[in-house]
C-alpha cells in the first residue's frame, strides 16, 4: 500500500510561476527516480500551497511508469509514531529494515521532526541507506531548510545534496486556472465573472480558495439561489470574517466600555462601585468564553485580579443572567456586538 491519493496527480496540479521549479523538478524525479541530482527533493512552502498534492503526484507518476517500484508516502508524524511504537515493541530493526527496502520514500511535513532527536537519528540512518543505493527521497516542509530550527546539522547538510524548491502563493491567473480546472473536473458551470471575483478575493492559499468555492456552491444549492457575484460577495464577507477575526481581551474591554459609556481606566482599576464591578465581570466572562487566554491572564488584564476572581465573575454573570432581566439584556447585547451575530 503506497498511501497515495489518486486525485493528487500532475494532471490536476495547475502550473504557474509560483510552482514552476518545484513542479518540473518533481516531474524530473518522477521520470527517473533516484537517477537525477534532485535527491533528496525537498519541496517547501506555506500552508495550503500544494506541497502534499505535489508529493502525491510524484508518487503516482512513478507508480505509473515503474509499477515494480515500491513507493511509500508517509507523513513525518506517522513515521515518528511508527518509530516510537517500534521502540516500545522492541521491533526497531524491523522498522528500519522496512524503510530501507523502499524504492521511493516520500515524507510529508518534515518540519515536525524538529526537536525529535531519536527520530532524526533513525531517519538519518534510513536516508543514508536509501541514498547510497540510488533510491529516491522526496521531502516536504512548511519552511525553508535554513529556518528548520531543532533539526540536526548533519540532516540539514544532507538536504543540500539534492534540490530545495519552494512553492509560492499563486498569482491571480493561476488562481483562476485552478478554479476553472476544479469546476471542469466536477462538471459544474459557473459564470466567468464569479470565478474571477472569487480568485480575486481569496489570495491567501489554494486550500482557502477551494474552501470558498465549496461554500459558494453549498450556499447556492441550499438556498436555491443562482450563483452570482453578489452571492459570492455575501459568502466571502462571512467566510473571511469567520476565519480571520480573532477576539482579544483588549477588544472585549473596548466593546464593554463603549456599551456602558465608561472610561477604560475605571474598568482596569480596583474600584468596587457596582456598575464598574459588573462591567469588569462581563469583560472577564466574555474573555473566558471568546478568547483562549487563561484565567490568570484575564484577571491580570482586568484590574490585576487572580484566577479565582475570574472564575467567580463567570459564575456571577451566569447567575445574574438567569435571575436579572436587565442584566440578561446586557449579556445578549454584548454577545451580539462581540460576535457580530
Ligand atoms: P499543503 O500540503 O502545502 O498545505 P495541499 O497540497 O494540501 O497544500 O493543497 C491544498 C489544496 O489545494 C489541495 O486540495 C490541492 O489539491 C490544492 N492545490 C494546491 N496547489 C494546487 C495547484 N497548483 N493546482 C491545483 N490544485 C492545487
Ligand atoms: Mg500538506
Amino acid at each position: 500500500e503506497s498511501q497515495l491519493n489518486p486525485n493528487y496527480t500532475f494532471e490536476s496540479f495547475i502550473e504557474g510561476d509560483c510552482n514552476r521549479l518545484a513542479r518540473s523538478a518533481g516531474y524530473a524525479v518522477a521520470n527517473k527516480p533516484g537517477g537525477t541530482s534532485f535527491n533528496p527533493l525537498l519541496i517547501y512552502g506555506g500552508v495550503g500551497l500544494g506541497k502534499t498534492h505535489l508529493a502525491h503526484a510524484i508518487g503516482i507518476e512513478i507508480k505509473d511508469r515503474y509499477p515494480e517500484k515500491t513507493v511509500l508516502y508517509v507523513s513525518a508524524e506517522k513515521f515518528t509514531q511508527q518509530f516510537i511504537d517500534s521502540i516500545r515493541n522492541n521491533t526497531k530493526n524491523d522498522f528500519v529494515h522496512f524503510y530501507q527496502m523502499i524504492d521511493v520514500l516520500i515524507i510529508d511535513d518534515v518540519q515536525s521532526f524538529s526537536g525529535k532527536e531519536k527520530t532524526q537519528d533513525v531517519f538519518f540512518e534510513i536516508f543514508n541507506h536509501l541514498h547510497q543505493h540510488g533510491k529516491q527521497v522526496v521531502l516536504t516542509s512548511d519552511r525553508a531548510p535554513v529556518d528548520l530550527q531543532g533539526m540536526e546539522q548533519r540532516l540539514l547538510s544532507r538536504f543540500k545534496w539534492g534540490l530545495s524548491a519552494d512553492l509560492q502563493k499563486p498569482d491571480l491567473e493561476t488562481r483562476i486556472a485552478i478554479l476553472r480546472k476544479k469546476l471542469f473536473t466536477d462538471g459544474i458551470e459557473m459564470p466567468d465573472d464569479v470565478v474571477e471575483y472569487l480568485a480575486y478575493s481569496i489570495n491567501s492559499n489554494v486550500r482557502e480558495l477551494e474552501g470558498a468555492l465549496i461554500s459558494l456552491l453549498a450556499q447556492s444549492s441550499l438556498n436555491k439561489k443562482k450563483i452570482t457575484v453578489d452571492l459570492a460577495k455575501q459568502m466571502i464577507d462571512k467566510f473571511v470574517k469567520n476565519t480571520t477575526r480573532e477576539i482579544s481581551i483588549d477588544y472585549i474591554q473596548k466593546v464593554v466600555c463603549d456599551y456602558f459609556d465608561m472610561p477604560m481606566e475605571l474598568l482596569k482599576s480596583k474600584t468596587r462601585k457596582r456598575e464598574i464591578v459588573q462591567a469588569r465581570q462581563l469583560t472577564m466572562f466574555f474573555s473566558k468564553q471568546l478568547t483562549k487566554n487563561s484565567l490568570a491572564t484575564i484577571g491580570a488584564q482586568c484590574g490585576n485580579k487572580d484566577h479565582a476572581t475570574v472564575l467567580h465573575a463567570c459564575r456571577t454573570v451566569n447567575n445574574l443572567a438567569e435571575t436579572d432581566k436587565r442584566f440578561r439584556t446586557y449579556v445578549d447585547d454584548l454577545r451580539k456586538k462581540l460576535t457580530l451575530a
